[in-house]
């Protein structure tokens, strides 16, 4: 059943995206996973490799997960609300989003992760259909339809705010994945 999430959202135009870019990107990591981690979109090296969260960004994160004591190839699954990159790397519309929410809904279903982290504004905001800003919900436990989520910092603005000192977005990111650790640990 899981070998078919590819297939299936490769059967489909996912959306009008699609016929701009080259590659549709469904996921990486374990689909036996507790923790989905969920992004915004493919980026160029994302688009050029067909796997989410490969590029700086994507480093980032896996550093993140790894320094928090997961294991990135056994721990975790990762996918993006959007299946196909936009065009400059641009904040995909709300009318991409809501032609792609039907396959990440699928994808959650059967992946069926304990744990969700939402990866930025667009994720969260895709999921938990909210507008409070992202540095009010992160580090959050979320019910939502019966599961645990947590919307994070996405690692792209880390990157332009890389300071480690205490209070910034940085080391709120670091605590929210121990706690993320830390909860996946006891489940
Ligand atoms: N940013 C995302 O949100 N997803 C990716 O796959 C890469 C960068």
């Amino acid at each position: 059943m899981k070998k078919g999430i590819r297939s299936e959202i490769e059967f489909y135009d996912v959306c009008n995206l699609s016929t701009l870019t080259k590659k549709i990107v469904v996921a990486r990591g374990n689909p036996l996973a507790k923790l989905m981690i969920i992004g915004e979109a493919p980026g160029a090296k994302e688009d050029e490799i067909a796997k989410p969260f490969v590029g700086r960004s994507g480093k980032l994160l896996d550093k993140l997960l790894e320094n928090a004591g997961f294991d990135i190839n056994l721990d975790v699954y990762f996918c993006n609300v959007i299946k196909c990159r936009p065009p400059n790397n641009r904040r995909p519309t709300m009318a991409e989003i809501q032609e792609n929410l039907p396959w990440l809904y699928q994808q959650i279903k059967l992946v069926n992760p304990r744990v969700i982290v939402l990866v930025g504004a667009t994720a969260m905001e895709a999921i938990l259909k909210t507008n409070t800003r992202i540095s009010v919900l992160r580090g959050k436990w979320i019910d939502w339809e019966g599961r645990l989520v947590m919307p994070v910092f996405h690692p792209s603005y880390l990157l332009r705010n890389p300071s480690k000192e205490e209070g910034t977005p940085m080391s709120f990111t670091k605590s929210d994945f121990s706690k993320i650790k830390e909860k996946i640990d006891f489940l």
